[in-house]
């Protein structure tokens, strides 16, 4: 654990990165720096991000009312994201978010969007502009993790640093989507453009990583998936309704 825990930083799928130094975090550690590729330091905020509508948005909580939710799959188009043995992340996550906008539709009570529903290529700041436009409750950011080498492994979810419903959105994930790993990597903030320029509460799950054999493996297969699309929903429910 304690290598895993040095080679961290440079782990996460950088596309949704802004700054590196505050992006290498890992419960108060200094990390190293990330992996440059994808960085994406000179997008600037969508014009619709409202940093006073952020800020009051920490303090809102309606469990009696049915929540609007964006779920945002993570890369796509021109942009495939990690690519390892023999999957793409933009694909896994395309699959892994419709999943769960199809249980949550199903389920709950929730209006539910999502960025992208095909292989299309959205910057950044669609994105957000996106989430901001809708007026969302909360944002979800899929993802899949990488590294330069096989051995890392396992789960982690971020949230925007001192964003106290965001880090509770991504515990709740967090803690519905760990029993499908046996590598548990924790709950992290960082400073992901996705969740700083998100007018309401945010995270985003790195839900394994491509580039090692056995989650690659979990990643091909639609049970697994599935799986994962239930547990995003169940942590969703359990943040917005309380269990
Ligand atoms: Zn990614």
């Amino acid at each position: 654990m304690k290598m895993a825990k040095t080679l961290v930083a440079a782990l996460v799928c950088t596309t949704i990165l802004s700054t590196p130094a505050l992006a290498a975090k890992d419960n108060g550690q200094a990390l190293d720096a990330i992996a440059p590729e994808g960085l994406s330091t000179s997008e600037p905020a969508p014009a619709n991000y409202d940093p006073s509508l952020k800020k009051a948005n920490e303090a809102i909580i309606m469990p009696e009312a049915n929540p609007i939710i964006v779920l945002d799959p993570g890369h796509g188009g021109s942009d495939p994201g990690a690519v390892g043995n023999g999957i793409r992340e933009s694909d896994v996550v395309l699959d892994i978010a419709t999943r769960s906008k199809n249980y949550i539709v199903a389920n709950y009570p929730a209006t539910v969007y999502m960025t992208r529903i095909a292989d299309t290529t959205l910057t950044l700041g669609d994105r957000t502009t996106y989430a901001n436009n809708k007026g969302a409750n909360f944002f979800v950011s899929f993802h899949i993790n990488s590294y330069t080498t096989s051995t890392p492994n396992g789960l982690e979810t971020y949230y925007y640093p001192g964003s106290t419903n965001g880090q509770r959105l991504a515990t709740d994930l967090y803690n519905k989507l760990k029993s499908h790993y046996s590598t548990l990597r924790g709950v992290k903030s960082a400073d992901f453009y996705v969740l700083r320029n998100t007018n309401m509460p945010a995270s985003l799950g790195e839900t394994g990583f491509i580039s090692n054999y056995t989650d690659a493996t979990n990643l091909k297969s639609s049970t697994f998936k599935q799986n994962l699309a239930v547990a995003y929903s169940q942590g969703m429910h359990v943040y917005w309704w309380g269990f």
